[in-house]
């Protein structure tokens, strides 16, 4: 993705009060993150554990999510898979995480969920640059399609909840 600066992530949430994306503590300095090997930068507040973001280039804009891990899934399952990547992963690597929709749908509490990888490290599993624990179902993709199937389904989510209407 097209690099980003500190200033340009701050100022890109759109569903969190100023002061949080004032507050929140970026994963690195914006000059050590591999931008081209990401799709979108994800991360979990090393100062807040149930705090996430995720911020990405969304129709030529930045667009940043704040998002709240749930506590363990109490679902009975085993395991799952990242909504965004696809990586099947034991529960202990998957959050279920709620994003605020934007504007005033969001102020009212409106939210939406998604389980995804507990780190946010999509990408790098996607290039095999993390390897999830859990075995993964076969699948006969190259790693650009899988790619491209994480951007469909990272924009999908992202115009959810942009639609305040
Ligand atoms: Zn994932």
């Amino acid at each position: 993705m097209k690099p980003l600066g500190e200033p340009e992530i701050r100022k890109s949430f759109v569903n969190c009060s100023k002061g949080e994306a004032k507050g929140l503590t970026l994963p690195a300095r914006a000059v050590e993150i591999p931008w081209p090997e990401l799709e979108f930068l994800g991360w979990r507040d090393p100062k807040a554990a149930s705090r996430a973001y995720v911020v990405l280039w969304h129709e030529d804009e930045v667009v940043g999510l704040s998002l709240r891990a749930a506590d363990q899934p109490t679902s009975r399952l085993k395991s799952g898979m990242c909504g965004f990547c696809g990586t099947v992963h034991g529960l202990a690597d998957l959050s279920l995480f709620s994003s605020r929709r934007a504007g005033q749908s969001g102020k009212d509490g409106n939210t939406l969920g998604t389980y995804l990888c507990a780190n946010l490290q999509c990408c790098r599993y996607l290039r095999g640059k993390l390897q999830p624990d859990a075995i993964q179902p076969a699948e006969h993709l190259t790693v650009d399609e899988r790619i491209a199937r994480m951007e469909t389904k990272l924009h999908r989510f992202v115009t959810q909840v942009l639609e305040t209407r």
